[in-house]
This record gives structure tokens, sequence and C-alpha cells, in this order.
């Protein structure tokens, strides 16, 4: 008699997606995990929030011992199902106040203090290590620091010009500002990222980098997925 249950079981796979904003990371790390039934981490996500809540608590995010004091007390909850993920700050619903322009330009200065790295590393960790059948965790240092023994790292580039547009392309609105505007606070953001001391937004040494400047989200996508499958045949 057969045993009951699925009758393959995939090998759980720890995929770490590292690279800049607007290489289409999100969205290619949802649908990568989507596609091959694993969980979905938004790292940069919890970076919002723990920022979103310390503006929203009149904590000076740019006194980095202010912030380090604070870090420890909003609970940041992140829902890992990579169709409908969620993002919670002591219980409230914080998925559209993170990507407001003022978390957007004030992130950089929260993420770069080493107390709040601690915990949300750790926070990200437990995460990765509770998903069963396997995890996408996306965001700058989690091949190097965050998931050094992750499965697939994979590094998405793309040209400043390409990045701005796609980012252009999300803002709605009052929000959007002109091309220019968007590609000058992104490289200012990225300079931010890779030149802090602690865990900077770095390519791992073992990751892949892929450059989508001239591909189509659908194109990096099924890069990804077939690196992670290959990966996962071979385990
Ligand atoms: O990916 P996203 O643009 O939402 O990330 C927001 C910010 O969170 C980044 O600009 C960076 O400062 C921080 N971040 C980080 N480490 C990660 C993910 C994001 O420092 N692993």
């Amino acid at each position: 008699m057969q045993p009951e249950g699925p009758t393959t079981v995939e090998t759980a796979v720890i995929v770490a997606i590292d690279g800049p904003s607007g290489t289409g990371k999100s969205s290619t790390s949802k649908a990568v995990a989507a596609k091959l039934g694993l969980r979905y981490l938004d790292t940069g996500a919890q970076y919002r929030a723990i920022t979103w809540w310390m503006l929203a608590n009149g904590v000076d995010v740019e006194d980095p011992h202010a912030v380090a004091t604070a870090a420890g007390k909003p609970a940041i909850v992140s829902g890992t199902d990579p169709n409908a993920p969620t993002i919670t700050v002591d219980g409230q619903d914080a998925s559209g106040p993170i990507r407001t322009q003022e978390v957007t330009s004030r992130v950089s200065a929260v993420s770069a203090v080493p107390e709040v790295r601690t915990l949300i590393t750790e926070l990200q960790r437990t995460i990765a290590a509770e998903a069963a059948g396997g995890i996408v965790v996306e965001g700058r240092d989690i091949g190097t620091t965050v998931l050094p023994d992750a499965d697939i790292k994979i590094f998405l580039t793309a040209s400043a010009e390409a990045r701005a547009a796609r980012r252009s392309g999300e803002l709605k609105g009052k929000e959007a500002t002109d091309l220019a505007a968007t590609k000058e606070a992104l490289i200012k953001r990225d300079a931010a990222d890779s030149g802090r001391k602690t865990s900077p937004l770095a390519k791992a040494d073992d990751a892949v980098e892929v450059d989508t400047t001239e591909l189509t989200l659908d194109q990096v996508i099924e890069c990804v997925v077939t690196l992670v499958e290959e990966k996962r045949a071979a385990k």
C-alpha cells in the first residue's frame, strides 16, 4: 500500500535574493516563491516597518542612539504567503504606510543602526528556520550575513536608468516624482545602504549575478526559477 500524502516531496530550499532598489527583486522573489511552492520574506518591509514605527512615535531617526534604544519596542510580524504577504506592527497592518516617500527617504538611516540589524536579522533567521518547505528571502545582506548558508544566492542588478524608470512607474498620484528626482533618490539610498558599516548591500562571493536591465520581468523570473530548480535537483 502507498503511504498517504503527496507522492513527491520537494526538498526544502533556501533562496537568497539581494540587490539594490528597482532591480525587480520583490516581483521576482514573490513570483519565484509562488511558482515553486516556497514561503516568501520581504526583509525591506521589516526595515520599513520599524522606521514607520519610529517616525510615528517621535523617535529622531537621525540619532542612532535614540534609534538603538527604541529598536526593541515594536513587535514586527511578517506573513510569508507569496500570494498575499503581510506586515504588521504591534498588530496593526503596516503594508500601506511603510511605502510612503517619508519612510523610503528615512529607512536607510534606521537600517544602518547595528542594534536594529541585530534584532531584524534574528527575526529573519527564525522565519527562515520555521519555513519547513523552503523560502525565498529578499533583501540587501541575505546572502552575505543573514543566511550565508542559503542553498542558492542571486544578486540582481540593473542600470540606474532602468531602476529609476521602474521605480517611477510604481509610484502613484502625487507621490510620482519626475524620473531625474527618482533616480537621484535611488542612487542616494543605494549609496547609504552600500556604504554603511554593518552588513552593507553587497554581492556574496558565491552569488549568481543577474543583470536585469534588458530583461522583462517574466525573463528574470524564468531565469531564477531555472537556477533554483537546478539546485533543488542536485540536493
Ligand atoms: O527593499 P526595500 O527598498 O523595501 O528596502 C528598504 C530599505 O531597507 C533599504 O533601502 C535598506 O536601507 C533596508 N534594507 C536593509 N537590509 C535588507 C533589506 C532592506 O538594510 N536586507
